[in-house]
């Protein structure tokens, strides 16, 4: 193939998604793997002083097309999925991944990275530069990068060993779920539960040839027989299930994680050990916001303490109302999914149905652009490019009538299309002076950045030749500001430098700042009746719904809140200061953050612990508190919102939204985000708004 008129290797514009084919893709990633390293040659061979021109230009030169071209062919494979398409995707990507990893460690770049570090020109250079640098320095080494050649080995060995086991840790949750089936046979059992879940649980049985109805621990399967079903044994049943599986209590013996908990645990001990720090606690801090663990225990234990009133509260008036209108003496775990969603419909009669109807799809665009518009002083106007989907929009964002930034916006779920929303950079912004001492496209032009923004709702139907527009739920609205937020964190960036612009470089447990930031707007009475527009009548939403939907939001945060906090302490505590080899059990760990802070304690065959994937086979040791740091963060930027409103009489404050956008969107990762928060906010982060948010102050009781 003539890879001149391979569309994945013409980067002068977008992405021209009509033309790609899926025999395009192993060609054009073998020209770029070739090209990327033969310019990591040249930079190993070259012997003249690093600099920025001669090490970090080219290799960002090189690896940004890899990256641009590759993102293409993963965005398509995740929205619109084909044989094909897919085959190609799985072949290419191992050699993508090997290529990155022989990067991370390739040992005559990093010391010209430290030399760069080091050298008489780091002092010159912008912010945004020395933190490429210190971040790039800082990978190399927390990779291994620095070890004696026989540590460099055990290390090697420590990351195989680790990325089997907890494979096998995931493999033995979903052999464990796949496993398990549950039969029920007489329909009066199943009372209470909604018909579409019948529905589903008859049409299962029937594909296994079966009578009556079949349950699985799937989500969607067996959450529902907690929330509805009448029958306390059936709750039961499934809770049991559910809570031991891939653990000593249930299952095949080789499904139990018991075993494989410790040894990633050992694992993660000893790679810290190597790499010089006390703990893998301490290894996972060092990219991230927080400082130390000491001060993400402070922190957590903090927010358990102030929850804690407010959940204790919450459990008692379930108890109450189980005891009262359901007969329910001694209200057990399978019992509380159950109440709390009679509680719920009880006490905040109104249905989603009812909701949807006041936000159609164009009206919420408009209200979400005119939020956007209005805070930010920017426009945002329709705009034209190859699409994959022709239900795919594609938009731009003007500020004083120059060109800041693109995004693809395609809202519908359909076959062929991952599941979940999202936000994901086509190309990111940065600004081409010369390459290899080369002028490009001019002195000074810019690439302004480009963004997906992908979400899984419901496509307008067609009644009597007639089409009526999409209805979103209010979790959809809220989920469309949220990725709507990292888009823009994306896209108004200044920084011209492509590894800290927008979100490149953010830390971990910041990331979620602006996208929960901008969720907050769907909640403001001003905004929501600029968005709303009932589909038949074309009424705003009514003031009396609305303030059932507030009160509906913080049903049973207090419980919600010390669930989040004892998970994200039993995480920080396993890595922190628990010995793997030591005499103590995983569960005992966990049994004693229950004992700390929870107040709904789970049964003694509770095993959550063994399918707790996000610590044990995800990103997120010693980070799931993250979730939390991040929304202390975007509640309390959202005050100062509240605040202009208080003394502007609106909250869509474009003079706050200007600082938000100069301190926060703006600076992306060029610096620390502490730092960006504090230039915003004039002070260091508070708890303050969080917990008034979430109705967990003395004022909202
Ligand atoms: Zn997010």
């Amino acid at each position: 193939m003539n890879n001149a008129l391979n569309p994945l290797l013409d980067f002068s514009d977008l992405p021209q998604f009509e033309s790609i084919k899926p025999e395009h893709v192993a060609p054009a990633v073998d020209s770029l793997l070739e090209q990327a390293r033969a310019v990591v040659k040249q930079l190993e061979a070259d012997q003249q002083a690093a600099t920025w021109n001669t090490v970090v230009a080219p290799l960002e030169e090189a690896t940004e097309k890899l990256g641009r071209a590759w993102g293409v062919v993963s965005h398509m494979n995740a929205v619109v999925d084909a044989p094909e398409l897919r085959a190609a995707y799985n072949d290419n990507q191992p050699k993508v991944t090997e290529f990155w990893t022989e990067l991370s460690q390739n040992l005559i770049l990093f010391e010209k990275y430290k030399a760069l570090q080091t050298g008489p020109e780091y002092a010159s250079y912008t912010p945004a530069r020395r933190k490429i640098i210190d971040n790039a320095v800082r990978d190399f080494r927390l990779g291994g990068a620095e070890l004696a050649d026989d540590k460099k080995e055990r290390f090697a060995e420590i990351q195989e060993k680790q990325a089997a086991i907890t494979t096998k840790f995931s493999e033995n949750i979903l052999d464990a779920t796949n496993d398990y089936q549950l039969f029920v046979e007489d329909e009066a059992e199943l009372a209470g539960l909604p018909d579409d879940i019948k529905q589903a649980a008859r049409a299962a049985a029937e594909q296994d040839g079966k009578p009556g109805f079949k349950f699985t621990l799937h989500f969607p399967s067996y959450f529902p027989v907690l929330q509805y079903a009448d029958n306390r044994q059936l709750r039961e049943t499934i809770y049991r299930a559910n809570a031991t599986k891939a653990s000593d209590l249930a299952g095949k013996a080789e499904w139990d994680n018991t075993q494989n908990m410790v040894e990633i645990l050992k694992l993660r001990d000893e790679e810290a050990k190597l790499l010089g720090y006390k703990n893998f606690a301490e290894v996972s801090l060092v990219p991230k916001m927080a400082q130390t663990p000491d001060q993400v225990i402070d922190f957590l234990q903090d927010l358990a303490k102030r929850a804690r009133p407010f959940a204790e509260k919450d459990l008692a008036e379930l108890r109450a109302f189980a005891k009262q209108e359901l007969g329910i003496e001694d209200l057990q775990a399978w019992d509380v999914a159950y109440a709390s969603e009679k509680l719920r419909e009880q006490r905040y009669a109104f249905s989603e149905q009812e909701v949807k109807q006041y936000f159609p799809e164009p009206k919420v665009i408009e209200g979400l652009f005119r939020t956007v518009e209005t805070l930010f002083s920017v426009a945002i106007k329709p705009d034209n490019a190859p699409v994959w989907h022709p239900d795919v929009k594609f938009f731009r964002i003007e500020k004083n009538g120059a060109l800041v930034g693109q995004f693809y916006l395609d809202l519908y779920a359909r076959n062929g299309k991952r599941g979940g929303a999202w936000m994901d950079d086509a190309r990111g912004r940065r600004r081409i002076e010369s390459v290899n001492g080369r002028e490009a496209a001019g002195p000074g032009s810019v690439q302004t950045p480009v963004a997906y923004l992908t979400c899984n709702f419901t496509a307008p139907i067609t009644v009597d030749g007639k089409q009526k527009p999409s209805l979103f739920t209010h979790d959809e609205v809220n989920t469309l500001f949220h990725e709507f937020g990292h888009g823009l964190h994306h896209m108004l960036t200044r920084v011209d430098e492509i590894g800290v612009s927008g979100i490149n470089g953010v830390e971990w447990d910041a990331v979620e700042l602006p996208s929960q930031f901008l969720e907050n707007f769907c909640w403001e009475w001003d905004v929501q009746q600029h968005m709303t527009a009932h589909v038949d009548t074309g009424r705003a939403l009514p003031r009396e719904l609305f303030d059932k939907m507030l009160a509906a939001k913080n049903f049973q945060s207090g419980l919600q809140t010390l669930r989040q906090v004892e998970f994200a302490l039993f995480d920080m505590h396993l890595h922190y200061d628990y010995d793997p080899a030591g005499g103590k059990s995983v569960q005992e760990v966990l049994n004693e953050v229950r004992k700390q802070v929870a107040v709904l304690i789970p049964p003694p065959f509770n095993r959550f612990q063994h399918s707790f994937s996000h610590i044990f086979a995800g990103g997120y040791a010693a980070g799931y508190y993250s979730y939390k740091w991040a929304e202390v963060l975007s509640a309390d930027a959202y005050s100062a919102f509240e605040e202009a409103s208080r003394s502007q009489g609106n909250v869509l404050s474009p003079e706050t939204g200007m600082r938000f956008l100069d301190e926060i969107l703006a600076m992306g990762g060029s610096r620390p985000a502490i730092e960006s928060f504090k230039a915003f906010r004039g002070r260091e982060p508070s708890i303050d708004a969080l917990l008034r948010h979430s109705g967990m102050t003395e004022a909202a009781h």
